[in-house]
């Protein structure tokens, strides 16, 4: 049966993938962007055509309850998927005002605007595993309690207990997926792995440039967006709302990250020096590629957060099929594939 969804947040990276996979199962898709966007159309540039024109697409931005409260009252969505976030943790640090209220109100106004005006609407909020903050014992779950560390994991952890209270209280179908880091050819480019990419790409095009970066040491779980998004249909269609884990349950150091990547295009590294001292070269002609900058070290950063999906696993049958190598090699090739068209 078709039916009528709404993607806040269409235009980003899990935007892309959730309008292919709910596209390809005939469903009419609505997506939301937010007027003025800097990124325009976003991800959704990369679409076929033909998919394209089966959007309809509304311009609004979440922190308007008004225009919310209308949308969703005169649209009476099946489903909702709430993706828009301002999901930089970085940026949030910056600029939190902006982070939480996009995020605390953009959540607030969509989940009472189906308390209110469409009670049958099914929603699902993307949180996110910023609101754990750093890994203390093995894995986190979805019964670990939350201590978050930035802007950005309060905002998350918010919409994790505000949903819950208006399942609880009044009854509407309304969960979390509780995601961990996922990375794909459509990251944006703020995010470290897109900027690791994006520099490894043109290293080994010209040889010149070197990557800057913060504390590498720092560990993440590291999926693929399009896996993980496999996981909110899966999570959608469950008679009953309840909240999920997804994650890989695997760690890699960022400069594990960068060794991987500067592997694919051919170059190893020699890594020297500690701290902000610490410098790679290129193993085969001594070049510097990458060196430490005090200015991208983050107050408070996390030094690690590792999920257990076992949950996801049981219930949904859901299991991470990519690789950390194969999104690496995805982003690469895609990365490559811009440059050669700029030039
Ligand atoms: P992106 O940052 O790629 O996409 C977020 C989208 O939200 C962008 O298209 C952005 O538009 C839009 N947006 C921001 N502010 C507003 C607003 N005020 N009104 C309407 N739209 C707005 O994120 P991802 O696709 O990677 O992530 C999707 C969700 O999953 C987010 O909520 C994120 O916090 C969460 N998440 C993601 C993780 C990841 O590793 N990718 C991990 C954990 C959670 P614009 O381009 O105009 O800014």
């Amino acid at each position: 049966m078709s039916k009528k969804i709404l993607i806040t947040g269409i235009g980003g990276q899990d935007g892309y993938f959730l309008t292919k996979q709910l596209l390809e199962k005939g469903h009419s898709i609505h997506g939301l962007l937010r007027p003025n966007s800097p990124t325009n159309l976003g991800s959704l540039n990369h679409l076929e055509s033909h998919e394209f024109e089966r959007l309809v697409l509304h311009e609004g931005n979440v922190t308007s309850k008004d225009f919310i409260d209308e949308l969703i009252r005169f649209s009476q969505f099946d489903e909702i998927y709430h993706l828009a976030a301002q999901s930089s943790v970085a940026r949030s640090i910056q600029n939190p005002r902006e982070t939480i209220e996009t995020n605390v109100l953009g959540i607030t106004n969509i989940a009472t605007a189906i308390r209110d005006k469409s009670s049958k609407t099914r929603l699902l909020f993307a949180g996110s595993s910023e609101m754990f903050g750093s890994l203390t014992d093995g894995s986190q779950t979805e019964t670990t309690a939350p201590n978050p560390q930035s802007p950005y994991g309060l905002t998350k952890e918010l919409g994790f207990h505000l949903i819950n209270t208006y399942r609880k209280h009044y009854g509407i179908w309304a969960a979390t997926a509780i995601l961990f880091n996922h990375e794909s050819e459509f990251r944006g480019d703020q995010f470290v792995t897109t900027k690791i990419i994006k520099s490894v790409v043109q290293i080994a095009k010209n040889m010149e440039g070197v990557l800057s970066l913060g504390n590498i040491q720092v560990e993440r779980d590291w999926g693929y967006a399009e896996d993980y998004v496999k996981g909110l249909l899966l999570m959608m269609d469950q008679a009953e709302p309840d909240d999920y884990v997804f994650a890989t349950g695997r760690l890699h150091s960022v400069k594990a990250f960068v060794n991987r990547a500067f592997k694919q295009v051919g170059i190893n590294l020699i890594w020297s020096g500690s701290g902000l001292d610490e410098t790679a070269h290129n193993s085969e002609n001594d070049q510097l590629v990458v060196r430490i900058d005090k200015q991208f070290y983050r107050p408070g950063d996390i030094a690690g957060t590792c999920g257990q999906p076992s949950k996801a696993k049981e219930i949904l049958g859901w299991s991470p099929e990519t690789s950390l190598d194969a999104v690496i090699s995805k982003m690469i090739q895609h990365h490559q594939k811009l440059i050669s068209l700029e030039a």
